[in-house]
């Protein structure tokens, strides 16, 4: 995977869940297409922070059930995690890399301190790929 697209209006979506939840991390799911190396998002599932932290997510049990069901109902795939950080910049810590290995899909963060959205794959290592708006 080399870069992920999402659209403008996707993209607002996001930034105003981020906005809504801080200074907790907000968290989403994403669904659409996987087109070579370039993973295409057409919906976003937006999903509850039930940690209520401003360091930390979880999505429950119930809601990632719930979004994969959806998903496979509309014929996409969960493609990429989506979750914010308040107050620091759009890098994964070291909770979310552990969590990239149970769930290798893209992730996607976005700073809402410094407006910013940078996507991640983890291949052997963390890589930081192309996040593309349309
Ligand atoms: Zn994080």
């Amino acid at each position: 995977m080399q870069k992920v697209t999402l659209t403008k209006s996707l993209k607002k979506i996001l930034v105003n869940h981020a906005r809504i939840n801080s200074p907790n991390e907000s968290s989403a799911i994403l669904f659409g297409v996987n087109n070579n190396d370039n993973a295409i998002v057409k919906e976003v599932y937006l999903a509850e922070n039930i940690e209520k932290s401003p360091v930390r997510f979880t999505i429950s049990n119930e809601q990632l059930i719930d979004a994969y069901r959806t998903a496979e109902r509309k014929k996409m795939d969960v493609i990429a995690i989506f979750h914010s950080h308040p107050a620091s910049s759009a890098v994964p810590s070291s909770t979310d890399k552990k969590f990239m290995k149970v769930n290798p899909v893209v992730w996607i963060i976005y700073s809402v301190s410094a407006e910013e959205f940078r996507s991640y794959v983890l291949d052997n290592e963390v890589q930081e790929i192309l996040t593309e708006f349309l």
